[in-house]
C-alpha cells in the first residue's frame, strides 16, 4: 500500500512538472536556454532529474528579448535579439520569413549575423522588408526554434515638412524625438501555410501581427544625459543602470525617447497610464491622458478587461495617431489645436487609439487586407465614448467627424483599393462606423454589446478574419444575426 502511495505521489510530482514546463518556461531556465546552444548536450545534475533541461518544449507564443544599446545623439542602436519562435502552425515548417521593416529606409538597417539553434548561417536573402530563413531541417509542429540576431540601426531623419503627405512616417529620429515602431526583426503569422508579409502603401499599416512576449533591455551610450523614455512595457531599473521593459501578449513593441519629455501619469485599478508631452503643451498632454482614462474605463467595462499593466500616450512629430501595444502616438498637430473643451481632434483621436488595444492589440486582423475589422470597431468606439462621457456630443461627433466628409464607398475593401487617403478612411473607417451603427440599432443594445464580448472574449490573442466576425452569430442569442 505505502509503495503504490509514493508511487502515485511520484507521478502526481512529475506531471505537475511537465504541466509547468508546457505552460511557460520557468524564468529561472530561460537564461539557460538562451546562454547554452540547443544543439549541445546539457550536463544533467546527478541527484534529481531537471525536466528543465530538456529541449525546449512548446511555448504559448513566441518570445523576443531584445538587447538595446542606443546612442541618442548618433541616432544609432545596436540590437541584439533572440526569437524563441514556436511553431504553432499545426504542419512542419522548413523556412522562416522574418520581418524587417527598417530595411525600407535604406542604410538603416544594418545586419551583424544570424544563428539559428547556435549556429550562425548565411544563406539567407534579404528583399527589401523580408528576410528569408532556409531551414536545414524540419521545424516539427509545436517545437520551439532559437533564433538570434544581431544588427544595427542607423535612424532616418523623420521630420515631416510636405504637410500633403498622408502617411506618417514615424521610425527615426527628428530634433526632439526618437521613435522606434516596427524596428525589430519578427517572424510574421503564418496562416493556413503561408507567410502573410504585404507590401506597404501609402496609407494605412501593411503589417499583420502575432502576439508575443517582450522584454527590452536597455542601455544609453551616454547614461548621463539619457532621454526620458515611453514604450509599450513597464520598467524595471536594474542595478546596473540599464531598464528593463516587460510585456506579455502584444502584437508589437513600441519606444520612444526624447529629452523633452514632460509627463503625467494616471492610475486605473492596477493600469498606469502616462502622458509623454513637449513643453507648451501641458495642458493638452492632461486632457490626452484624461480622454484616455476614460476610455479605457468605458471600453473596459463595454468589451472586456485591458489586458497589460500599463499604456503610454506619445506626443509625435509626425502629423496622425497611430496605435502600438499598450502605447499610442498622437500628433502634435492635435496638441496645437487643442482648444480646453472634448470637441476636438486631440480627444476623439486619443480614445480612437485607446479602443486599438481592443481592435489591433487584443484582437489581430490583417491590417492590409482587411483594414475595416479594427478600424470601424475603433471609430466607432468613439461615438461610444462620447455618449458615456459627453452624450451632449454626440451629434457634433457624427457631424463633424463622420458626415462632414459625406462618406461613401465598400467598408471591406484592402489598403490598396482605397484610392486615396479620403476616400479610404471614408469607406473603411467612416462608412465602417455606419455599418455598426446600423447593425446596433437594428438588433438593440443588449445584442450587439454581448457580440461584442463574445468576440472579444473568443477572439483575444488571435488574428481573424471578415468569415471570424462573422461567424460570431454561432456564439450569440440567435436574434443578433436574423436582420
Ligand atoms: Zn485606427
Amino acid at each position: 500500500m505505502r509503495i503504490k502511495n509514493i508511487f502515485l505521489l511520484i507521478i502526481i510530482i512529475f506531471i505537475t512538472a511537465c504541466s509547468n514546463q508546457t505552460d511557460e518556461i520557468p524564468t529561472a531556465t530561460e537564461s539557460i536556454f538562451l546562454t547554452l546552444p540547443v544543439t549541445d548536450t546539457p550536463s544533467l545534475p546527478t541527484e534529481t532529474p531537471q525536466p528543465t533541461l530538456t529541449p525546449v518544449p512548446a511555448i504559448q507564443r513566441a518570445k523576443y528579448s531584445l538587447n538595446v544599446l542606443m546612442d541618442y545623439d548618433a541616432h544609432a542602436v545596436n540590437v541584439d535579439e533572440t526569437i524563441l519562435y514556436p511553431n504553432l502552425t499545426g504542419k512542419q515548417l522548413n523556412n522562416l520569413v522574418i520581418a524587417i521593416v527598417p530595411n525600407l529606409w535604406q542604410g538603416s538597417f544594418n545586419l551583424t549575423s544570424v544563428m539559428i539553434k547556435g549556429e550562425t548561417i548565411t544563406n539567407y536573402i534579404i528583399t527589401n522588408q523580408r528576410l528569408d530563413i532556409p531551414l536545414s531541417f524540419f521545424l516539427a509542429p509545436n517545437e520551439t526554434l532559437e533564433i538570434k540576431i544581431q544588427y544595427s540601426l542607423a535612424l532616418p531623419f523623420a521630420e515631416q515638412e510636405d504637410p500633403s503627405i498622408s502617411r506618417p512616417r514615424i521610425y527615426g529620429y527628428t530634433s526632439r524625438q526618437i521613435n522606434l515602431t516596427n524596428w525589430y526583426p519578427f517572424v510574421v503569422p503564418n496562416i493556413n501555410g503561408e507567410w502573410i508579409l504585404h507590401e506597404p502603401w501609402y496609407y494605412g499599416e501593411h503589417l499583420v501581427y502575432d502576439a508575443a512576449d517582450y522584454e527590452v533591455t536597455l542601455n544609453f551610450a551616454d547614461p548621463a544625459t539619457a532621454p526620458i523614455v515611453a514604450s509599450s512595457g513597464v520598467p524595471e531599473i536594474q542595478a546596473d543602470g540599464s531598464t528593463i521593459y516587460k510585456i506579455n501578449s502584444a502584437r508589437t513593441f513600441a519606444l520612444s525617447a526624447s529629452r523633452d519629455f514632460q509627463t503625467s501619469s494616471t492610475q486605473v485599478g492596477d493600469v498606469t497610464l502616462t502622458s509623454y508631452y513637449f513643453p507648451f503643451n501641458e495642458s493638452a498632454g492632461q486632457a490626452a491622458l484624461q480622454a484616455t482614462n476614460e476610455a479605457l474605463q468605458i471600453f473596459s467595462q463595454r468589451y472586456g478587461a485591458y489586458q497589460h499593466k500599463s499604456l503610454a500616450v506619445v506626443m509625435g512629430d509626425f502629423n496622425d495617431g497611430m496605435e502600438f501595444s499598450a502605447f499610442y502616438y498622437l500628433s502634435k498637430d492635435f496638441y496645437n489645436l487643442y482648444d480646453g473643451t472634448p470637441a476636438n481632434y486631440l480627444t476623439f483621436v486619443a480614445v480612437h487609439e485607446t479602443a486599438h488595444q481592443w481592435w489591433f492589440d487584443q484582437i489581430s486582423n490583417d491590417q492590409a487586407l482587411q483594414p475595416w475589422i479594427d478600424e470601424a470597431l475603433a471609430t466607432y468606439s468613439e461615438r461610444i465614448y462620447y455618449e458615456n462621457v459627453h452624450p451632449d456630443l454626440v451629434s457634433w461627433w457624427w457631424t463633424y467627424r463622420i458626415d462632414f466628409y459625406k462618406p461613401e464607398g465598400f467598408v471591406d475593401i484592402p489598403i490598396y483599393e482605397g484610392q486615396g487617403f479620403r476616400p479610404y478612411t471614408n469607406a473603411v473607417y467612416f462608412q465602417g462606423a455606419k455599418f455598426l451603427e446600423n447593425l446596433r440599432t437594428r438588433i438593440g443594445d443588449e445584442a450587439f454589446f454581448a457580440f461584442i464580448q463574445d468576440y472579444v472574449k473568443q477572439s483575444n490573442g488571435k488574428i481573424i478574419n471578415a468569415n471570424d466576425f462573422f461567424a460570431f452569430s454561432k456564439h450569440t442569442p440567435r436574434s443578433i444575426f436574423q436582420i
